[in-house]
């Protein structure tokens, strides 16, 4: 079902694939999150019902320890039984309320805290383009600045995963144009 890959090589690869991010084998998946982790629906509550509750009450645990997450910021948990070692939870902004700014931010630390665990592989989703209400363009767009402007100690390879047409073929113009 994960039909369509598109790779980019900006010195490391960038591949965008659609399909259901909750299937993909990778160091870590990134979770489009609230501040509160309370992962009740989209993407979070994807992860949730496939890798399992444990991610959801270490996630509990996390935002008791530390409060919630700052728009434009990331928290780790396990990755339950998921292909994958870790979740990194990203907050992004809500459309009208917070800016393009935080949804940099959301997917730069989200690369940055996976070379902090030293990852070397990394699955993202369209974050806050679903409940958080963003144009697919406009997320295609800072995905694709804050990828051209990275440069990686050890990550080598970051998936984009998008849910359905409309996103992938949003993703693949902007790409093809910007990368
Ligand atoms: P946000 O609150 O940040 O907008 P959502 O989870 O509502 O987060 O949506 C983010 C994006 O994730 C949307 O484009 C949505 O279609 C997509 N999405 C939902 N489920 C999945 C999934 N299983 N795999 C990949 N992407 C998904």
């Amino acid at each position: 079902e994960d039909y369509l890959v598109k790779t980019f090589n900006l010195g490391f690869e960038v591949d965008l694939m659609k399909g259901d991010i909750t299937k993909i084998e990778a160091d870590a998946i990134v979770n489009a999150a609230n501040s509160y982790l309370s992962h009740g629906g989209g993407v979070a509550w994807a992860i949730v019902r496939r890798g399992g509750e444990a991610i959801q009450r270490e996630s509990d645990q996390y935002v008791r320890e530390h409060g919630p997450v700052p728009v434009g910021e990331v928290a780790v948990t396990g990755a339950g039984s998921l292909r994958a070692k870790y979740v990194i939870h990203a907050v992004g902004p809500r459309y009208g309320l917070e800016g393009e700014d935080k949804l940099h931010s959301a997917i730069r630390r989200s690369l940055e805290k996976a070379e902090e665990l030293g990852l070397r592989s990394l699955a993202l989703p369209a974050i806050s383009t679903g409940i958080y209400g963003y144009p697919m363009e406009v997320c295609a767009r800072v995905m694709a600045s804050v990828l051209r402007s990275y440069k990686p100690k050890i990550l080598e390879k970051v998936i984009v995963v998008l849910y359905d047409d409309m996103a992938y073929s949003t993703f693949e113009k902007v790409f093809t144009r910007e990368l």
